[in-house]
């Protein structure tokens, strides 16, 4: 089956086309265009600017989406798109678009759980099987997870305050380095010693597997602070050494209580960790825990930088799976701004959701 997936949930308008047989799944097409440039100036993401950008650019992705993927529209079985969580003014421009192309080409329309695309990327991937423990790390989300089927996803733990993709963006911005803030800090880590400053690892000492990064972020203001009133200003090495010791502060937090995940709720048999998201990019995490997985002899799912962040690949992927279990939707599919990946109800018009 080929299916088209829309993605417009934050700052990236996205579509692409996948294919997927029995034998597993082949990405045709996956056009993104970043808005980063439209939200440098204002030091985050504008929702009014980002609902308007992805407005102008949908129609266009998808042509593109298509004329990659040397697919027309009559060749489509369905077309997916993301339906929630997100900043409300984009997945409304999602939905419609996508409506209306189901409205025109009679198409099967599949509503998306963003985070679900996130969670399934595993599959997309490397095909593994269900059920397998997932890290979904993101700008908005951290949780630790058993993926059991396509459509439930049990919860053990996550964090309780910020996100770590969002205390990266804040650390970016407090060490006055550029969006996103994840790849900046992490190349600006790179010449640091992680050692020389120590951040708090909150929660760790705490059973279970809850997580807290917002303590890190006025932690990092202060150190810079102490150094700029100790020095007079912030040289490069300092900006090095605090991004290096935040970095590693995160990957500690994340691994440890992904260890704590795989010592409870490990399935037994062909054991698998996954990790996506946006976050799951960063270098030194995938390291640590592929090297946990491998203490755990399980195996280690990381899918490539360009997916683990926002694409429509993992929209369309996630749609197929819902499609070959029946699950489309139909016109009166809403636009959700909080859609918890455990809440398995359509998103519908006028449930108030
Ligand atoms: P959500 O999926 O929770 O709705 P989102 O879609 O905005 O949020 P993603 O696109 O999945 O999030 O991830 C973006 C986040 O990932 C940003 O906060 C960004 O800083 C972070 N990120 C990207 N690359 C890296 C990296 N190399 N290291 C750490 N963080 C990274
Ligand atoms: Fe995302």
């Amino acid at each position: 089956i080929h299916i088209l997936g829309l993605e417009s949930s934050c700052d990236d308008t996205a579509a692409a086309v996948v294919r997927v047989e029995d034998r597993g799944a082949t990405i045709l097409s996956n056009i993104v265009f970043g808005q980063t440039d439209l939200h440098a100036e204002f030091g985050g993401v504008v929702p009014e600017i980002a609902a308007r950008a992805h407005a102008e650019k949908l129609d266009h992705c998808v042509e593109e989406a298509l004329e990659t993927a040397d697919v027309s529209l009559k060749h489509l079985n369905a077309v997916a798109v993301t339906a929630g969580p997100g900043l409300i003014g984009g997945v409304l421009s999602g939905v419609m678009t996508a409506k209306a192309l189901a409205a025109t080409t009679g198409l099967p329309l599949i509503g998306v759980n963003h985070l679900a695309g996130h969670a399934l990327t595993p599959r997309l991937t490397d095909g593994i099987a269900f059920p397998y423990l997932m890290l979904l790390v993101s700008g908005g989300h951290c949780q630790l997870l058993i993926a059991h089927t396509h459509d439930r996803f049990e919860r053990l733990g996550g964090t309780i305050d910020d996100a770590p993709g969002e205390a990266f963006d804040k650390t970016a911005r407090i060490l006055g380095l550029p969006q996103p803030g994840g790849p900046s800090v992490e190349k600006t880590a790179r010449d640091g010693n992680a050692s020389r400053l120590r951040l708090p690892r909150p929660l760790l000492d705490r059973p279970g597997c809850d997580m807290s990064f917002s303590g890190l972020k006025t932690a990092v203001l202060r150190q810079r602070d102490a150094l700029i009133a100790e020095q007079g200003g912030l040289r490069r090495s300092d900006r090095a050494d605090i991004c290096a010791a935040f970095q590693e502060a995160v990957r500690d937090i994340l691994t440890e209580k992904t260890r704590r995940a795989l010592d409870l709720y490990l399935p037994q048999e062909n054991p698998a960790l996954a990790v996506a998201g946006g976050v799951a990019a960063n270098g030194p995490l995938r390291a640590a825990l592929e090297a946990l997985a491998a203490e755990h002899e399980t195996a280690f799912i990381a899918p490539p930088q360009a997916l683990c962040t926002d694409n429509a690949a993992m929209i369309a992927f996630a749609g197929a799976e819902r499609f070959r279990h029946g699950q489309t939707d139909d016109l009166t599919l809403a636009a959700r701004p909080r859609w918890p990946l455990d809440d398995r109800a359509p998103a519908m018009i006028g449930s108030g959701k």
